[in-house]
C-alpha cells in the first residue's frame, strides 16, 4: 500500500542514520519543547520502533537531543519489520521469482512441475526481518539512543511507565505506536482457518482456495499473490471499485488482469457472517451470496494501536478507529506530544511514517519542516501488475477543471520489455496543455514502484523546470524502461494543436 518502495537499507526511505544533516532555513517554528536537561530524563521519548519512531529518533538524535525510545515487541523494527511491509514483500518476491521459474519452459522441459509449500516460500523472510533488525539496532546504538523494553503509558503529560518497571520523563513524546488489523465482533479469529493481515504469513499449509474480506491495498495484493501461487481466489470488495483513490485507468487495468489471472472479484458485498468450520470458511453477504473456502483472510480496515497507552490521563483523545488527530506539524492538543505513522491514519505507508517522523524531529529541533515533501507521498501497490502513482489523477483534474493532456507509453513497445518478457503495463503522463507542467504520473507493470520516482524527481522541479519537454531533451540509456518516459511525453505532445 504508498507507497514505500523497499531499498537495501529500509522501508523506502532512506538509512536513518544516513539521514543527512541538512542545512535547513532560519527556524520559523518555535521548539515545541525546550530541552530541560536537568528537569527530565529524556528531552524526547518516542514511543515505537517502526518507521515512525526511527525517523523521529534518529533526527532528534542527529540534531543533539537526549532521546530515547520504547519498544513493546521483542524486536525493533515496527509492524513495518516484522508482519508488515517487509514480510509481505519478501514472501511476494518469493512466489513470484518461483513461479516465474518453475512456469519457464525450459524447467518444465526438464521436468520441474513442483508446487512449493508455504513454509518453503516464507523460508528466506526470517533471514531478511533479521538483517533490518540488526542493521536498525546499529542506528539506535550508534546514535547513543536507549532502547526500553516493554510497553509504555503516560501517567502524565511529561511521564510514562514501561512495564519493566521503568519510570521516564520526557519535554516531549514521539507517538508512533502504528496500527493493527480492525477486527469486528462475531468473527472467530482463534479458528484456524480464518486469518487477518498479521496472522497469514503464519499460514502453514497452502489452501487450495481462499476468500479475501476487504480490497484496499493489503487485500489487493494478498489477492494477487494467491492467486500467482495457483490458489482460488474470491476478493469481496464492499465498494463499487478497487482502490478508489487511483486513477481510473489504472483501476480498470487493475480489475482486468486480476480477472485475467483468475481473481474472483465481487463489488459492493458486506459480511452477514463468517462461519469456520473443519473443512473450510463460509462467508454469507449481506446479498444473499454464500462462499466457502478453504481459507478466510479479514482486509478490512485498521485500528490505532491506542488503548493501552494511557490517553486517559492527557487531554488527548482517539477517534473510534483508535488514531490520534494532528496538526500540520504532526503536534497534538498537547504541543509537546507529536504522533506519527499508521497512529494518525491514511496513508498508512512505511514511506509516509518514517517522513513523518523525521517532520517530527525537525519541528521539535525548531527547524522548518518545509524541505520534506510531506504532500508528495507516492502510491505504490505489489500486485500483479505492480502499480504505482504520484500527483493528481484524471478524476481530480477533471473536477478542478485543469486543462489537461495525457501522455502514454505502453510497456509493450519498449524494448528492454520485450526482451524481458514484461510487456504487461503502461506509464501515462498527465501535464497542463499550455505549460506543459506534470501534473500527475501513473504507472502500471513490472517495477512501477521504482519507474515512478524518475517522474516524481521532474515533477518537483521549480517552475518552468517541470515540464514534459525534459523527458523529449533528454537522452535515456536504451534499452531501458525509463525510456517510456520519452514514449509518453512525446505520445502527449502529438495530441496539442
Ligand atoms: C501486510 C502489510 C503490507 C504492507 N506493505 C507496505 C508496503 O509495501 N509499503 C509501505 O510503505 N507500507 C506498507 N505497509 C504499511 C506499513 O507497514 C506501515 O504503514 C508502517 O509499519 C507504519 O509505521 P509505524 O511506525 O507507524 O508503525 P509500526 O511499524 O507498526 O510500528 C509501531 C511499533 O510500536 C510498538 N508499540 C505499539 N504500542 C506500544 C507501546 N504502548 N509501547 C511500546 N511500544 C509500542 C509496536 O510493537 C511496533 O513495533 C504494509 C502493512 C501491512 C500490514
Amino acid at each position: 500500500m504508498s507507497s514505500a518502495t523497499e531499498s537495501s537499507s529500509s522501508n523506502g526511505a532512506a538509512s536513518p542514520d544516513e539521514t543527512p544533516d541538512i542545512n535547513l532555513p532560519a527556524p520559523e517554528a518555535k521548539p515545541a519543547a525546550k530541552p530541560a536537561p536537568d528537569k527530565f530524563d529524556f528531552d524526547l521519548f518516542v514511543i515505537g520502533t517502526g518507521p515512525g519512531g526511527e525517523g523521529a529518533a534518529m533526527q532528534a538524535a542527529k540534531g543533539g537531543l537526549r532521546v530515547g525510545v520504547a519498544e513493546r515487541y521483542r524486536q525493533i523494527g515496527g509492524g513495518c519489520t516484522h508482519w508488515g511491509t517487509i514480510p509481505s514483500k519478501a514472501l511476494r518476491y518469493a512466489v513470484t521469482s518461483t513461479m516465474k521459474s518453475l512456469k519457464n519452459p525450459v524447467m518444465r522441459e526438464m521436468g520441474f512441475a513442483a508446487s512449493p509449500s508455504m513454509e518453503q516460500l516464507n523460508r528466506g523472510t526470517q533471514a531478511i526481518i533479521g538483517r533490518q533488525v540488526t542493521m536498525r539496532q546499529s542506528f539506535y546504538d550508534r546514535n547513543s539512543v536507549p532502547i526500553s523494553r516493554g510497553q509504555a503509558r503516560f501517567v502524565d503529560e511529561h511521564t510514562i511507565t514501561i512495564d519493566n518497571g521503568e519510570l521516564i520523563t520526557a519535554a516531549a513524546f514521539v507517538i508512533s505506536t502504528g496500527s493493527r488489523p480492525y477486527r469486528p465482533k462475531g468473527v472467530d479469529f482463534s479458528h484456524p482457518r480464518i486469518f487477518d493481515s498479521d496472522t497469514i504469513l503464519e499460514m502453514k499449509d497452502k489452501p487450495t482456495s481462499i476468500t479475501v474480506y476487504g480490497a484496499g491495498v493489503i487485500g489487493t495484493e494478498y489477492a494477487s499473490m494467491f492467486r500467482n501461487l495457483g490458489i482460488k481466489v474470491n476478493l469481496i470488495n464492499t465498494r463499487d471499485k478497487l482502490l478508489e483513490f487511483l486513477d481510473d485507468e489504472i483501476i480498470d487495468a487493475l480489475s482486468y488482469h486480476l480477472r485475467d489471472q483468475g481473481v474472483i472479484i465481487r463489488h459492493n458485498e458486506t459480511m452477514e457472517s463468517i462461519e469456520g468450520l473443519d473443512d473450510g470458511v463460509i462467508l454469507r453477504l449481506k446479498s444473499g451470496k454464500v462462499l466457502k473456502t478453504d481459507v478466510f483472510l479479514w482486509a478490512n480496515g485498521r485500528q490505532g494501536n491506542t488503548d493501552d497507552l494511557g490517553l486517559k490521563n492527557l487531554p488527548i483523545e482517539a477517534n473510534s478507529r483508535g488514531q490520534i488527530v494532528v496538526d500540520e506539524h504532526f503536534q497534538t492538543c498537547l504541543p509537546h506530544i507529536y504522533a506519527v505513522g499508521d497512529v494518525i491514519g491514511i496513508p498508512s505507508l512505511a514511506s509516509a511514517a518514517y517522513t513523518q517522523g523525521r517532520a517530527a524531529g525537525m519541528h521539535l529541533l525548531g527547524r522548518v519542516d518545509g524541505n520534506l515533501r510531506l504532500n508528495d507521498i507516492p502510491t505504490g501497490i505489489y500486485t500483479s501488475p505492480e502499480i504505482s502513482s504520484v500527483g493528481s489523477t484524471e478524476r481530480e483534474l477533471t473536477e478542478r477543471c485543469v486543462p489537461y493532456e495525457v501522455g502514454q507509453a505502453q510497456f509493450r513497445s519498449l524494448a528492454r520489455a520485450q526482451i524481458t518478457g514484461e510487456t504487461t503495463g503502461m506509464l501515462k503522463l498527465l501535464f497542463h496543455r499550455e505549460t506543459k507542467e506534470i501534473l500527475g504520473v501513473h504507472c502500471f507493470g513490472a517495477n512501477a514502484s521504482e519507474i515512478i520516482h524518475i517522474g516524481q524527481a521532474i515533477m518537483n522541479q521549480p517552475g518552468r523546470q517541470n515540464t514534459i519537454d525534459y523527458f523529449i531533451e533528454t537522452t535515456f540509456n536504451y534499452p531501458t524502461m525509463a525510456e517510456a518516459y520519452r514514449v509518453a511525453a512525446l505520445n502527449g505532445l502529438n495530441r496539442l494543436f
